[in-house]
């Protein structure tokens, strides 16, 4: 099974051929069997899965011949194929259309997969052959890529513990099944949290200022949830709601602002405080017995940014100036509120509001007057679409013959220039109680040479759905999300990689966000702009005056928006900074969330942090914990590449093929830092940033 490759592990004799994911899937671009997939599939398929894998990795560490790259490295990466394709479409559906079957499933699992990890990172054997191999890479004739292979196996073994004593392996196997269980107990609280805090109206005048179509959505909301004839706001997962803005009502803002930010902090079914406490403590203990002072200083040394200190002094010399500027526009909304007789002190509820007649009296809009001009389909198709097509020369052909998992989700056909296929792309763009909340992009088929797979690549985003047969249309903050997600989703598909270790985003943390932070400057591009931005009704494109003023309103509350970012970051870091001793217990999380804010210099109560800890899936789901700092980290690289496209024409081919040639394609085959320095021709500049946040100096030295 080691030379004969990857159709040696293709077929399981535990698992029945009926299963839908005995089998690669016959479909396009092995797109999951969605319409043959039921929930009574998965457990065994992971059974199987799991099983497969350990007999796979059992085999290799007791091949009697001496570790090579095809006997070690090779069967590494080919098998696990059928637990690949079960994670894949499992923890999609997890996070975008879960049901109480894959949510106990879910709870089950976590631990199981943990200890399947660790089962193979922690085997000796394994590893003495990575050591051996990673030892002689040097002479062993093999190109960079392969090289690189080897150096990511070994750093993944070391990192998991594989140097530890067997003793210290127990520990950290229980250590890892704890915290994998209490992750996916905080995730499924919080859904519950979310939907549980969803503000509820009787009566449709507290809704005063909310838009006809945000009011029918209210009240389809609340349909669904068997509350005909009531009106539901949902919440979103910040701490900031979209409704804040329009609400007339300032009792009834402050109740939707209350509903989000308490969620998680009270006794009962969604109290999260125990969890984030425990979750924190585990990871710190781990990250000792790991040998690290705490949990930051452990996952920051396979990031770009390497360590907390750099990190630390990253932020520290940007929260000032950000709340320097958040105070100066709390100046002018206070000015507003003090003009209308409002009588009253500017507090988090009211931000949203004001600054939104401030922005309509500076700039002479109103979003409302926007939205007409972002139909969902037009923004996708005409704008996100359109600027790779200008960019990559990449077309879509828009597939409505394969099964998806929800009738909301859209499939297009990606084709390079020449026609030869790319990938398949699914747009999930409505929000629902079964999905999770904010806006991601992920892969259920990982493109790789060595198995032969393109990708097919999700967005999902958490539009409101309007009722049947009005249109959608889009604030400004979900088209830029929209061309955001697009940007994980070209890494993705762009990615032209031997081995599934590097495809597509599989990327340093603090370095993933740059390719998607990028492809928001298309948004308003003007060309694109023009293109897409379009009257839903007359088809007439957005007046000239109007476009001038998106563009002059964008730096408009950057204080604001930078400092709550910041709050966020600093908040993940103080949770992460600390041993286990200095983690505080359930009923102190409070106190030690409101002192890391007044400690990091940005608790000001009017700008709440952008999560508050209770709901920072971010970092207590999982995956950005101690790196929530990553998307101002990217940013520089960001900020700096759009100079680049700026100096070198802009909307070009040429400018897409450098960019995709040298750094979307890529994907982790090359240190990240390195393929930047190819791509932008230098070190990373801070300016730029800088200039773009309103935050000149302080960087200047
Ligand atoms: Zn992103």
């Amino acid at each position: 099974m080691l030379a004969g490759g990857a159709q040696a592990t293709e077929s399981s004799d535990s698992l029945a051929a009926s299963n839908p994911f005995a089998r690669p899937s016959t479909l396009p671009y092995q797109l999951p069997p969605f319409d043959r997939i039921r929930n009574r599939d998965y457990d065994p398929a992971f059974a199987a899965g799991m099983t497969q894998q350990r007999a796979d990795m059992r085999a290799i560490a007791e091949n009697p011949a001496a570790p090579d790259f095809a006997n070690t490295l090779l069967a590494m990466e080919r098998s696990g194929r059928l637990l690949d394709r079960v994670s894949l479409v499992f923890f999609n559906l997890s996070a975008s259309d879960t049901n109480p079957e894959i949510q106990k499933l879910e709870a089950q699992l976590a631990p199981q997969l943990a200890a399947h990890r660790d089962a193979i990172l922690l085997d000796p054997q394994l590893f003495a052959r990575v050591d051996a191999l990673y030892r002689q890479r040097a002479t062993l004739d093999l190109n960079p890529e392969q090289v690189r292979l080897i150096e990511r196996y070994h750093t993944n073994f070391v990192r998991a513990g594989a140097r530890l004593a067997p003793a210290q392996k127990d520990q950290l196997r229980a250590l890892n099944a704890r915290i994998a269980a209490a992750q996916t107990a905080y995730e499924q609280r919080l859904l519950a949290a979310n939907n549980h805090g969803a503000l509820i109206i009787t009566d449709v005048r507290e809704l005063d200022g909310l838009a006809p179509d945000a009011i029918a959505a209210a009240a389809e909301a609340a349909k669904a949830r068997g509350l005909a004839g009531q009106y539901l706001i949902a919440l979103q997962n910040t701490s900031g709601q979209p409704a804040l803005t329009d609400l007339n009502s300032r009792a009834v803002r402050e109740r939707l602002l209350a509903a989000s930010m308490q969620r998680g902090w009270q006794d009962g079914d969604t109290d999260e405080r125990a969890l984030i406490t425990g979750i924190a403590r585990l990871r710190a203990e781990r990250a000792q017995l790991l040998g690290y002072p705490d949990h930051a200083t452990y996952a920051l040394e396979d990031s770009t940014a390497k360590t907390p200190t750099a990190v630390n002094a990253m932020l520290g010399r940007l929260a000032p100036a950000a709340v320097a500027n958040a105070r100066r526009e709390a100046v002018a909304l206070q000015q507003a509120i003090d003009a209308q007789g409002g009588g009253f002190q500017l507090g988090a509820a009211d931000w949203a509001h004001y600054a939104e007649q401030v922005r309509k009296q500076r700039y002479a809009f109103d979003e409302g007057q926007m939205k007409p001009y972002f139909e969902m389909r037009r923004v996708l198709e005409d704008g996100v679409f359109y600027a790779a097509t200008r960019l990559y020369g990449i077309t879509f052909k828009r597939r409505t013959d394969l099964p998806v998992y929800h009738p909301d989700v859209q499939v297009y056909e990606v084709f390079n220039s020449d026609g030869s296929r790319l990938g398949l792309f699914l747009a999930d763009y409505y929000a629902r109680p079964s999905k999770r909340g904010g806006a991601w992009m992920n892969n259920y088929v990982d493109q790789s040479h060595l198995l032969g797979a393109l990708p097919v690549v999700v967005n999902n985003l958490n539009v409101p759905k309007p009722p049947a047969g009005q249109p959608t249309l889009l604030t400004f903050d979900e088209v830029t999300t929209a061309f955001h997600e697009f940007g994980h989703a070209l890494h993705g598909l762009f990615s032209n990689v031997t081995y599934p270790l590097f495809s597509g985003t599989n990327v340093p943390r603090d370095f993933v966000e740059y390719p998607s932070q990028v492809n928001e400057m298309w948004a308003t591009w003007p060309e694109v702009l023009t293109h897409y931005a379009r009257h839903y009704q007359s088809g007439a494109p957005m007046p000239q005056e109007l476009v001038a003023k998106v563009l002059a309103a964008q730096k408009f509350n950057q204080g604001q928006a930078t400092t709550e970012y910041l709050a966020a970051a600093l908040l993940d870091q103080a949770w992460h900074q600390v041993g286990p001793a200095q983690v505080p217990q359930a009923a102190q999380a409070e106190a030690f969330e409101r002192a890391a804010l007044a400690k990091a210099g940005v608790a000001f109560a009017p700008v709440p942090p952008r999560y508050r800890s209770t709901y920072f899936a971010h970092i207590f789901g999982g995956g950005y914990a101690a790196g929530y700092y990553s998307y101002i980290w990217s940013e520089v690289l960001d900020a700096d590449s759009e100079a680049w496209f700026k100096r070198h024409g802009g909307l070009k081919r040429e400018n897409g093929d450098a960019f995709r040639g040298k750094l979307l394609s890529k994907g982790g085959s090359v240190d990240a830092m390195t393929l930047f320095r190819d791509f932008y021709g230098a070190e990373p500049d801070i300016r730029p940033l800088l200039e773009r946040r309103g935050l000149s100096g302080v960087g200047d030295t």
